[in-house]
This record gives structure tokens, sequence and C-alpha cells, in this order.
């Protein structure tokens, strides 16, 4: 099914709709992962929804994305999409210091195309009967009594819609988020570059090496085909780190003679404690979703799965009048990942040596059955199987505490 898009002469029609149709209609705002998942929901629903995106033509930056088999879960409908998920990892390497531990994935990770996903999710939310609209910058929201107006630029004309709910899914600088006050969360910068794959490396392998010196995350190869994946790291916080974060990934590929042949790269938010993700404007109610909640995994970084699971949130929230499970569930993952973060983040490359060498059978077997979204349970899991890490863990919690703390309300 081809993604069809709103006209301009849709949006006056919208605009003489009147009053009931506001009360029961949703504009969103940014036409990507999370926006088109809630689009999705949110019709299926019944409710009227409008996804209002900036660029002109739904065609995503392709990117190289891991997540785990928990977005199976999640987007049945849009995975069934073949051409989604380009390969599938059943194993990582994790290198540390001349040491490495192998972990085999009882449920393979997925590794998908960013734009063709995102293609899918569009003709999805479509499908269940959300309208799309192309070509529409949001510029702000202004309270009208009866909810709250919208603007948006169109080929130079600025439009007006009236809601009574936005969600705002337009990613990390979000100025859905900015123009209903909420603080701009932290960005990481994250690199990564094409490369061949190395002849060692099997295509279901991921390899991850940790080496503090350059980053307080890590370096992986993630290979999205028989032949070639992707090679990169996140660089630590700071406004002037994505040179250095550059450099380092160059220098990482000479040392492993690997030769760069594209780039991919973004600033990416990182989660440094829950912000509440809705707030009432006027008569209405604004909520953000994804990037723009940063809605982010601060282990690894990865942003996707958390992403629906807070674009489900949200939609539960709009119909249950503001109570969600579902976000509530979110929150508690995210602080985990926070925790284990703050545990991390000042670790040496001696205690990631001493880390792989406590990685017995137990808890190997214990990293290979539950996902990097599933942090409680894999959590509970590796302590009553390894003790020494609970240990550990808290040492370097109460040693460090140098991940950055959220900043506002
Ligand atoms: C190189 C790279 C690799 C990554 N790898 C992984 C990975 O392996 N696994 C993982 O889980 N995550 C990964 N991530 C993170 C993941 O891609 C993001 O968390 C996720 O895509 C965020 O989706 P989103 O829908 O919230 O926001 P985005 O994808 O940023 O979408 C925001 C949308 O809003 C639109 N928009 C912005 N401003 C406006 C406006 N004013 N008006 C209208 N529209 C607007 C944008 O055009 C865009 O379409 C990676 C990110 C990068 C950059």
């Amino acid at each position: 099914m081809a993604v069809q898009t709103l006209g301009k002469g849709d949006f006056h029609f919208q605009k003489q709709m009147g009053a009931e149709h506001a009360s029961r209609s949703v504009h969103i705002v940014g036409g990507s992962a999370a926006g088109f998942y809630a689009a999705y929901l949110l019709a299926r629903a019944g409710m009227s929804v409008t996804v209002l995106e900036q660029a002109e033509r739904l065609e995503p930056m392709p990117r190289t994305l891991i997540v785990t088999s928990r977005m199976r879960d999640l987007l049945d409908t849009a995975l069934r999409d073949t051409s989604v998920v380009v390969n599938e990892i059943r194993r990582f390497e994790l290198y540390a210091d001349g040491r490495v531990a192998e972990v085999s994935l009882s449920r393979p990770d997925l590794i998908v195309e960013r734009s063709r996903l995102i293609r899918s999710l569009a003709e999805q939310a479509q499908h269940a009967g959300a309208r799309i609209a192309l070509g529409r910058r949001f510029l702000g929201l202004e309270p009208d009594g009866r909810g709250l107006l919208l603007h948006a630029q169109n080929n130079g004309h600025v439009e007006q819609q009236q809601t009574r709910v936005v969600v705002g899914a337009d990613g990390a600088f979000s100025r859905v988020a900015e123009a209903a006050g909420w603080p701009r969360p932290q960005t990481v910068p994250l690199i990564q570059a094409v490369v061949h794959l190395p002849r060692d490396l099997s295509p279901d392998t991921v390899r991850v090496w940790f080496v503090p010196e350059d980053t307080p995350y890590f370096y992986w190869l993630i290979p999205e085909s028989e032949s070639h994946g992707v090679l990169g790291l996140i660089g630590p916080e700071g406004k002037y780190r994505g040179q250095q974060t550059r450099n380092c990934l160059e220098q990482f590929l000479q040392r492993r003679r690997l030769h760069p042949l594209s780039y991919q790269a973004a600033r990416i938010p990182v989660y440094t404690g829950w912000v509440p993700v809705r707030r009432r404007l006027g008569e209405a109610d604004v909520y953000l979703v994804g990037d723009a909640a940063a809605q982010v995994k601060v282990t690894t970084v990865g942003g996707l799965v958390t992403g629906f699971r807070g674009a489900a949130g949200v939609a539960e929230a709009i119909l249950n009048g503001g109570r969600s499970r579902q976000l509530r569930a979110l929150r508690r993952e995210l602080d985990l990942h926070l925790l284990i973060r703050r545990a991390l983040h000042r670790f040496t490359q001696n205690d990631y040596a001493r880390l792989l060498d406590a990685l017995n059978e137990a808890t190997r077997a214990a990293l290979g059955l539950y996902t990097r979204d599933e942090a409680g349970k894999l959590l509970w899991s590796l302590c009553r199987r390894q003790p020494r890490l609970l240990l550990w863990g808290l040492r370097a919690l109460l040693a460090n505490g140098s991940f950055p703390q959220r900043q506002g309300s």
C-alpha cells in the first residue's frame, strides 16, 4: 500500500469541522517511528488522527538499527513486511582488555532498516484511518479558549488547526516540547560507519568492545547482511564532543583495518530521570513520545523499542483520561537502565575485564535468556546467579554518580 498524503485543501476542510470534531481529534507532530505507531494505535481506537511531518516526502534517512525481540511483540503487523527486518542476531561477543565473553541469545535480536520500518508504520497508521500531512513544519501552540491552535508552516503559508490533544513525536530537539515548556533533554553524539564485515565475523554475531578511555559506553560492530555491517560508538556528554567521537571512530577503524563506506550520525537524547509526558495547556493536553521525551535506554542508548512503548503508553493515557499502566512500566524500565548506567559510567578497563571474567556459564545463560528491554528480570537473574555482580554494582554506584542528573522539572 502506498502512503497517501493530505493536500492543502483538506486542512481547510478540517478546520471547518468544529468543536465536536476537535474533541475526538489528535494532532501528532513528527512522522517517524514513535509518531506513526501512536497514530496507528489511536486511529485504530476510533480517534481522528492527523500526523504532521515537516519532510515533503516520506523518505526517511536509511539507518541500520538493532532491536530486541521485544519489538516483534509490539509491532507484529509492521514486521510482517519482510523487507523491514534485514538480519537476525543470535550471538554477542564482548571484548575488554584482551578478554572475550560470548553470549548466545535464546530469541534473536532483529536488525531493521529504519526507512523501511517507518514507511511500513506509516502505511499501517493510514490503513487504520490516520491522515498524514507532509511538508507541515510545526511552529507553535496557542490556547484559544476551546483548546489549542496549532500553527504549522506549509509552503511558506502558516496554517492553523484547532485541537484538544497534541502529541510531540518530533525527536530529540522537539519544538512541541519547547512550546509546551518542557526542559530540553541532554544529548550525546552517536556515529557509525558502514563497513565490509571482517572475514572472522559471522553475520549473526554482534561484536562489542569496552574501551573506557574512548567512550563510557562501548564500540559495536553490527552485521546488517552477509557482507556489510555498521561499526560505531556513542560519545560522552557535552556540546562539542561530536568531532572527538568521530576521531575515536576513525582511529578504531584504522586499528582494525576497516574502511568506512559511509557514515550515519546524530545526537541522541539521554534519559536522566522521568519527566511527566503530559502537560495541560489551556483546555488541551500536550504529550511527548519517543526521542522527544528522551525515552531511550541509557545503558545502550537504544530508543526504538522504548519509544514504541512510550507511544503505546501515551495512546493508552489519551484513551483513558490520562491514566496508563504502560507508562508506569516504561518509567520503571528506564529508571533501571539509568541505575545500571550510573554504575557502569566510570568503569575502567580493569573493571570491564573483571566483569567479563565473572561471567560464568550461568550468568551468560541469563544474558541470553532476557532481553535488554527486560532490565528488571535480567538484573535479578544475574545477581541471583552471580552475587558478586550486585556487590560491584553497589560499589560502583557509591563511588561514581557521575552520569548527568535531570535538569529542571
Ligand atoms: C545513527 C543512529 C543509530 C541508532 N541506532 C539505534 C539502534 O541500533 N537501536 C535503537 O533502538 N535505537 C537506535 N537509534 C536511536 C533511534 O533511531 C531513535 O531513538 C528513534 O529513531 C527515535 O524515533 P522518534 O520517532 O522518537 O524520533 P525521530 O526518528 O527523530 O523522528 C522525529 C520526526 O519529527 C519530525 N519533525 C521534527 N521537527 C518537526 C517539526 N517542527 N514539525 C514537523 N515535524 C518535525 C522529523 O522530521 C522526524 O520525522 C539510533 C540513532 C541514530 C542516529
